[in-house]
């Protein structure tokens, strides 16, 4: 059995947010988080349903064009094999083993339109991280989105 795939893009539109999304069959199921992943299991991150995204999205790190705020940069801020272990309806349960993020984590509905994006307790956590500040770059170029921005605008 081929391992399913993760990616965590970090993507500058109107607001700054990532995407989180997870193979599931044929497709990514993707939630936008604004703050991004964390850690930390004391941390409730909210991620918000967004519609699936092809597996070929999941490898986009650019500039979008005509964005009409924010740059349109992507960074692929983190990928990697994902192993669902738990997927109920407003719960899914999953296992990363990724760049930057390792371990079990959690998706869990808690409203219309919102779910919560939580670390487990296991050996990768790490109490009193913060992740997405201590390694902003992409996994890929090294570059962070700043950086990327910088670069399509400069030509
Ligand atoms: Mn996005």
């Amino acid at each position: 059995m081929t391992a399913s795939r993760f990616v965590v893009q970090l993507h500058d539109a109107t607001r700054l947010h990532f995407d989180l999304r997870l193979q599931v069959g044929e497709v990514l199921r993707s939630w936008a988080v604004p703050k991004g992943p964390s850690l930390d299991p004391g941390v409730r991150r909210l991620a918000v349903p967004v519609e699936d995204h092809s597996m070929a999205a999941g490898d986009f790190e650019g500039v979008h064009e005509g964005q009409q705020r924010g740059t349109g940069a992507v960074i692929i801020w983190d990928e990697g094999a994902v192993q669902i272990v738990r997927n109920e309806p407003g719960q899914l349960s999953f296992v990363l083993s990724g760049g930057k993020l390792s371990g079990r984590f959690s998706l869990i509905r808690t409203g219309e339109r919102r779910w919560i994006l939580v670390k487990a307790r296991d050996d990768s956590a790490r109490p009193g991280s913060d992740i997405v500040t201590e390694l902003p770059a992409s996994v890929r170029s090294g570059k962070t989105w700043q950086q990327l921005a910088a670069g399509a605008g400069g030509g």
